[in-house]
């Protein structure tokens, strides 16, 4: 794992317990020590006495929560499931009816993908309300037949499970994320499809989204989170993890590539994550990328070319010369998920 993206993300994580343990699991020995009386002197502010023989591993179980997450999301539950409707402790209410089978996922899911449906929208309002029934029902039933998300989110913010949450979506195509633990390439394997029924603008014009879908989002994010211990950081958009292997360029597609809210449905300011795609893997991106992003699409990209700058001069190699090396990698991790496809 690059040495500047360990870093980046050891000084995000606020708990120093949490970022002990993400610096020890990267098996970095020096940076920990260097860590670890700073962290003991604020565990031991925070709870007056700490025992000096007190170890790392002890230290490590009481941290809770994922490295890296702001915020744990509540416990939530489903109550009740009745004539194809669950409603969850937390007021979700999930249309499962109709949901379609796939093939099973084998590794448990580690995040969340948003996306716009770019479907044909009608006028808000309630002389269109018949025109934004059938257009909602006909877009349910498209993306049911192509298997394509695990959830659609209508614009009256009903939520409708359209893939069984165990069984894989095919929404996410060519794409690529990291998290402290590990980088994930194909991410259809891991993470889950969310779609708003809605349409991308260029730039930072964020696509329209109804009260009610903010309110479903926050609260069906809540639920899955809940149930897979998703961290926050891994709830992202299409924009952020779609790439082009064939010419290397992020943002194959772009929805969501500006104007998401995520704070509004209880995640952290993820557009400031690098993208890993660039920091990680070497990608690049072109005009057209640039036009059809927002402002704030653009801090997780211009913080993943500091990166790899940092990167490529504490090893001594030209900034192409270290890209064409990440690229060589994400090569040989596609190929591998390749083969677990077809075994
Ligand atoms: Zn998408």
């Amino acid at each position: 794992m690059p040495e500047r993206w360990t870093e980046w993300r050891a000084r995000r994580i606020q708990n120093p317990v949490s970022r002990l343990r993400y610096l020890r699991r990267q098996g970095r020995v020096r940076a920990t020590r260097r860590v670890l009386p700073w962290a003991l002197a604020i565990i031991g502010a925070s709870f007056v006495i700490v025992p000096s023989n007190v170890s790392a591993p002890a230290m490590e179980s009481s941290a809770s929560g994922r490295s890296g997450d702001p915020a744990a999301p509540p416990a939530v539950w489903l109550v009740e499931e009745s004539r194809g409707r669950e409603l969850y402790s937390n007021g979700l209410q999930v249309e499962a009816q109709g949901a379609v089978a796939n093939q099973p996922r084998v590794e448990s899911a580690r995040g969340i993908v948003f996306h716009t449906s770019e479907s044909q929208l009608a006028e808000w309002s309630e002389g269109t309300n018949q025109r934004l029934r059938l257009l909602g029902r006909g877009l349910l039933d498209y993306v049911r037949g192509e298997k394509s998300y695990h959830y659609l989110i209508d614009r009256f913010g009903q939520a409708h499970r359209v893939v069984t949450e165990s069984d894989i979506a095919f929404h996410a195509g060519h794409s690529v994320w990291a998290d402290s633990d590990e980088a994930y390439v194909g991410l259809n394997a891991r993470f889950l499809g969310v779609v708003f029924e809605s349409q991308s603008r260029p730039g930072d014009d964020a696509p329209e989204m109804t009260p009610a879908q903010r309110q479903t989002g926050r609260l069906l994010v809540e639920m899955l989170r809940s149930k897979y211990g998703i961290a926050a950081s891994n709830c992202v958009t299409h924009a952020q993890v779609s790439v082009n292997p064939r010419n290397h360029r992020v943002g194959w597609h772009t929805d969501w590539a500006g104007g998401f809210p995520f704070e509004e449905l209880g995640l952290s300011a993820n557009y400031a994550i690098p993208v890993p795609a660039v920091a990680r893997f070497g990608f690049s991106y072109d005009p057209a990328f640039f036009a059809a992003t927002g402002a704030r699409m653009w801090e997780g990209i211009v913080a993943a070319e500091g990166l790899l700058r940092e990167e490529s001069a504490r090893r001594g190699l030209t900034v192409a010369g270290l890209r064409q090396e990440l690229r060589r990698r994400y090569h040989e991790l596609a190929a591998d998920r390749e083969k677990e496809k077809s075994p």
